[in-house]
């Protein structure tokens, strides 16, 4: 090795940082931009000297093409809403009911709501959808934003009724409008409205995108990278998670440069944001294999100047203090906890494989997801911070991935398992 190699750098934040910006649109499941996002991520990967291909899978979609609220009583008002993808339908002429403004939708706060149009705070979770349905309301309306929203500043959000919610409940009719309306309609006693929801639903396709490299001396090891490229509506998904997807891109050509130990899987997922899909049908349509996956190592969000390092282990106790012990001894500054992350280490950790969630969280007030925010062009991002958990997930992953004796036992623990099961809305 010549001095001037030895210089060469591993890896890049300026060359990720650049793929980043090229990427920075909204990329929403199933739609072409998802798809065309996709294809750029294979010829990256191909170019750098990869073996990829694309694995399409199946998913749930829908499209809303009407979403009305008027407001009859005690005032008449029309409000800008949207329907949740996947929402039921009205009849033609829409639907006229009794509005209740019933919070967080607790048992008593439900007493009458049968047959009403419901009114709840912010996100309608799963727990919060099975008291609603169990009430049996005609149709609920959810708000996000905040009170101080002007609208041509801020997207009211798209929501989507997914299908673990009405797979096990059933379906309703869903509207979501701005905080600043809902604050107006409760004020003013709003107790009539009409809708009207015209909703599709159809079966669309998502794409995984797959990078290998064989390992040298244990190929029967497999260490996987994952990180999502998909976007909600509205955002560019720079920071979520455009940031972690090109992180892994600098690992595919780290590891193409230095050939690993153990046999190294790179996949960027799709459809992340609608509820993991991408991982949950890979991990479906790999199953044989995953026998040979010792780790799984995620990266969903970095890069904001301002913000925080963090690791979720999701394994047996040891893995965290492993982690933690590791990235001291490097002096790297980074909080280690054990914490089932929402992301798509949750079908690998489901399926026995241990996970590690690399992530820079911005902080409070300074960077913004899941909305038109997320974007660079607020300059809150920068290839420098981008580095930061670069360099960490770099130092970590050379380390397992080539290690003599593979320092991490396969193992979850029952608490863990749990906290999955749970996550998973298999267990309260
Ligand atoms: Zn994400």
């Amino acid at each position: 090795m010549t001095e001037f190699e030895m210089d060469l750098p591993e890896v890049s934040a300026e060359r990720a940082y650049k793929l980043m910006l090229s990427l920075a649109n909204e990329r929403v499941s199933c739609t072409g931009a998802e798809t065309k996002a996709a294809e750029r991520l294979k010829e990256e990967a191909e170019s750098a000297g990869a073996e990829c291909a694309i694995e399409t899978f199946e998913a749930s979609c829908g499209r809303v093409e009407e979403a009305t609220l008027t407001v009859l009583e005690p005032y008449e008002k029309e409000y800008t809403v949207t329907g949740y993808i996947r929402s039921g339908s009205t009849p033609e002429e829409g639907l006229e009911l009794e509005l209740s403004y019933v919070e967080d939708a607790l048992e008593a706060n439900l007493v009458g709501a049968a047959g009403k149009a419901v009114l709840v705070n912010g996100r309608v979770g799963y727990a919060m959808y099975e008291r609603l349905q169990k009430a049996k309301p005609a149709a609920i309306i959810s708000y996000s934003g905040t009170i101080y929203d002007r609208e041509g500043e801020t997207d009211l959000d798209i929501r989507k009724l997914r299908e673990t919610y009405s797979g096990a409940f059933g379906d309703n009719i869903m509207l979501n409008l701005r905080a600043r309306d809902a604050l107006e309609m409760v004020t003013l006693g709003a107790s009539k409205v009409r809708l009207k929801v015209k909703s599709r639903r159809f079966n669309g396709y998502s794409r995984n995108v797959c990078a290998v490299i064989p390992g040298t001396e244990f190929p029967d090891e497999i260490v996987s990278f994952g990180a999502h490229y998909d976007s909600v509506e509205f955002s560019t998904g720079s920071y979520d998670n455009m940031s972690g997807s090109v992180i892994i891109m600098e690992m595919l050509r780290y590891f193409l440069k230095n050939p690993p130990k153990r046999t190294v899987k790179i996949n960027w997922y799709g459809s992340e944001e609608q509820g993991l899909l991408g991982s949950k049908a890979w991990t479906a349509a790999h199953k044989d294999e995953l026998e040979k996956h010792v780790l799984m190592i995620n990266v969903d969000v970095a890069g904001p100047i301002l913000g925080s390092e963090k690791i979720f282990t999701m394994g047996a106790e040891p893995l965290k203090n492993y982690v933690d012990a590791m990235m001291k001894e490097m002096g790297r500054a980074v909080e280690v906890k054990e914490h089932v992350y929402s992301s798509d280490s949750v079908p690998f950790a489901d399926n026995g494989v241990p996970a590690v969630n690399f992530c820079r969280f911005a902080s409070q007030g300074a960077g913004y997801m899941h909305d038109r925010r997320d974007d660079p062009a607020l300059a809150f991002m920068s290839a420098k911070a981008l580095d930061i958990t670069l360099q960490n997930v770099l130092a970590f992953s050379k380390r397992v991935v080539n290690a003599p004796v593979f320092p991490i036992e396969k193992k979850i623990s029952d608490s863990m398992k749990d906290s999955v099961d749970k996550y998973l809305f298999r267990k309260k």
